[in-house]
């Protein structure tokens, strides 16, 4: 038999048929389901007669408009409340499952399908979220859908989907101490450009990535999507199986060792072909920002800012916008851009070693007066766990606030918001415009340990000269 990508064995297990217009009709292993991009899905079902035609491979939670402070119902946000409540509805009407707040399951979409043992090697996910691509880090072929998307997977469990080609990703090498995933995937979006990924699924491969527990690989895969790509995966190996072993929905006893070994004839094959292949030193990177207003537009936290005219004229025009709206010079260091705001949260980075390691950099210190720092956990396991440990007592001591799961200001659709001009130092994913809930707020993104070395500062700091180094961790 010839060797093969994961992405093509997978994507072959799935085919329903080939469309005549060239797409494939894919099924739909696992829908994963949130209050956002759900409503006008289901009520266009509603409208048609129709039903869920696989509400046990649907999932739903809340997360992006839940507050974090005080989710005593009804909630003070009126249009939150009605969102909540019509997903509540829909979930009785359909017969989905609906981890909510009581549950105490609920959490971003992206942390509680991996924790739970619901993302498996193997399959296809989809759900109203462009940040699906995190559940690749299991070898799962995961892809971000629209509403009209999420209809047709709600009535029939099918996609119809171009094929994509596959870029293979080969990081290799030691990271350096105070270097974390999130530099990987912005080196990786830096290099290869926010649209470089355009028509690919990435497949991330090499020492590096094989050495990363499933918390960092969750962190590559989310960003897939930043560098353009449509999916995004790690081949899944002994990494990825004892994460999976004993969590709530992946198979047991005999079952877990039948599915491991379907799991582990789903990764690449050694002699696969790949259409593009692009390697990575990992020990070159640095600790890195984004100073502008794209995930692509970074640098290494020593690093200057670009100069109009350092870049080639089909660049220049998007640098000078950057910079005028970031209230940027070209040229100036990034390093001690006073912060306003301090986030460590979101689908990328707020699972409980994010949390650990901003733990690790916040430990017996106080962030600096004029910050507001809030740490947003991305799940209520996690907040749980993160308790049992004492980091709340950490975070809180240093003068951080500790608040429910949810996706909180990573897109600020809930009362977590920038205010004016404000500059947030992020652990999140996105640095667009308006991103954080201001039309003119400014985010930097940087990993979980920069964000809390940030906070502590006042402003950009390299987290390897804050005297944190010995206790961040390099693989
Ligand atoms: S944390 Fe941010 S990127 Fe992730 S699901 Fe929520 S809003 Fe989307």
């Amino acid at each position: 038999m010839a060797s093969s990508t994961l992405l093509q064995k997978v994507w072959n297990a799935h085919t329903v048929r080939k469309l005549p217009n060239g797409q494939t009709q894919l099924f739909i292993g696992l829908h994963l389901v949130h209050e956002v991009t759900t409503p006008q899905a289901f009520d266009m079902l509603r409208a048609r007669g129709w039903t869920v035609r696989y509400p046990e491979r649907t999932i739903a939670t809340v997360d992006h408009i839940v507050p974090t402070r005080d989710v005593r119902r009804p909630f003070v946000d009126v249009m939150a409340e009605d969102m909540l409540a019509a997903l509540e509805r829909n979930c009785r009407d359909f017969g989905v499952r609906l981890l909510d707040l009581q549950s105490g399951l609920q959490g971003i979409v992206h942390v509680i399908g991996p924790e739970l043992g619901l993302t498996q090697p193997g399959m296809t996910i989809a759900c109203g979220d462009s940040h699906t691509s995190t559940h690749g880090a299991f070898g799962a072929v995961a892809f971000g859908i629209g509403t009209s998307q999420v209809r047709d997977v709600l009535a029939s469990q099918c996609l119809a989907l171009d094929p994509l080609k596959v870029r293979r990703i080969l990081v290799s090498g030691r990271l350096a101490a105070g270097v974390y995933a999130k530099d990987i995937i912005l080196e990786i979006i830096r290099r290869l450009g926010v649209n470089g990924g355009v028509g690919y699924a990435y497949e991330y491969a090499g020492d590096t990535i094989v050495r990363l527990s499933m918390d960092e690989r969750m962190t590559i895969c989310n960003m897939s999507i930043e560098g353009g790509a449509r999916v995004g995966y790690v081949n899944p190996d002994q990494t990825t199986f004892d994460y999976l072993r004993g969590r709530q929905f992946a198979p047991a006893g005999d079952d877990f060792e039948v599915a491991t070994r379907w799991w582990s004839a789903m990764a690449s094959d050694p002699g696969a072909t790949y259409d593009d292949e692009v390697t990575i030193d990992a020990a070159s990177i640095r600790p890195t920002v984004t100073w502008g207003i794209n995930p692509g537009q970074s640098i290494y936290v020593d690093e200057r800012l670009p100069r109009p005219s350092d870049v080639e004229a089909s660049s220049r025009e998007a640098l000078t916008e950057a910079l005028a709206f970031m209230g940027f010079q070209g040229g100036d260091p990034i390093k001690g851009t006073r912060i306003d705001v301090a986030f460590v949260g979101s689908c990328t980075n707020a699972r409980l070693s994010d949390l650990r390691e901003a733990a690790r950099v916040v430990r017996g210190r106080h962030i600096a007066p004029h910050v507001k720092a809030l740490v947003v956990p991305g799940s209520q396991a996690i907040r749980q766990a993160a308790e049992r440990e004492g980091l709340d007592r950490v975070f809180t001591d240093a003068g951080f606030e500790w608040r429910g799961a949810g996706c909180s200001m990573c897109l600020a659709m809930n009362q977590d918001r920038l205010e004016g001009r404000e500059v947030c130092a992020s652990s999140s994913n996105r640095n667009f415009k308006g991103r954080q809930g201001s039309p003119t707020g400014r985010t930097l993104l940087m990993s979980p340990a920069m964000v809390a070395a940030a906070a502590i500062a006042g402003e950009v700091v390299d987290v390897r000269e804050t005297g944190a180094r010995e206790v961040v961790g390099a693989h």
